[in-house]
């Protein structure tokens, strides 16, 4: 049920900037998340779906963009990423290493349209 309140806030973040832009409708949501980050996206989708009927949100496309993780080797101190699996160290092949970022989840930019685009 974590995607839920995920859900939810995203769909406040989206409505408060929308009221305020003035827009009639959200288009397209851009969101980024972590490659560690434990949401999944069809569950975000499919809560998406219910709770945004009937706001300024309902029917926005949700485009979710996966971020890199970011590791910092314990044993020599070399930072760096990786896509999918966890890698050693690129420098001394160690494991033994810390994460630093790749859970985020957050609402990127939104795409809307306002009244005065209609002619
Ligand atoms: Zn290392």
């Amino acid at each position: 049920m974590h995607e839920l309140s995920v859900t939810e806030s995203i769909l406040e973040i989206c409505t408060r900037n929308a009221r305020q832009s003035g827009a009639s409708r959200v288009t397209t949501i851009n969101l980024t998340i972590g490659r560690l980050s434990s949401i999944v996206d069809d569950s975000v989708q499919f809560y998406w779906d219910i709770i945004s009927e009937g706001t300024l949100c309902a029917g926005a496309l949700l485009v979710f963009k996966r971020l890199p993780a970011k590791m910092r080797c314990n044993d020599c101190g070399t930072e760096y990423r990786f896509d999918s699996d966890l890698i050693p160290c690129p420098s001394c092949q160690s494991m033994n290493a810390c994460i630093l970022g790749g859970d985020e989840f957050q609402v990127e930019s939104i795409e809307i349209e306002t009244n005065e685009d209609i002619p």
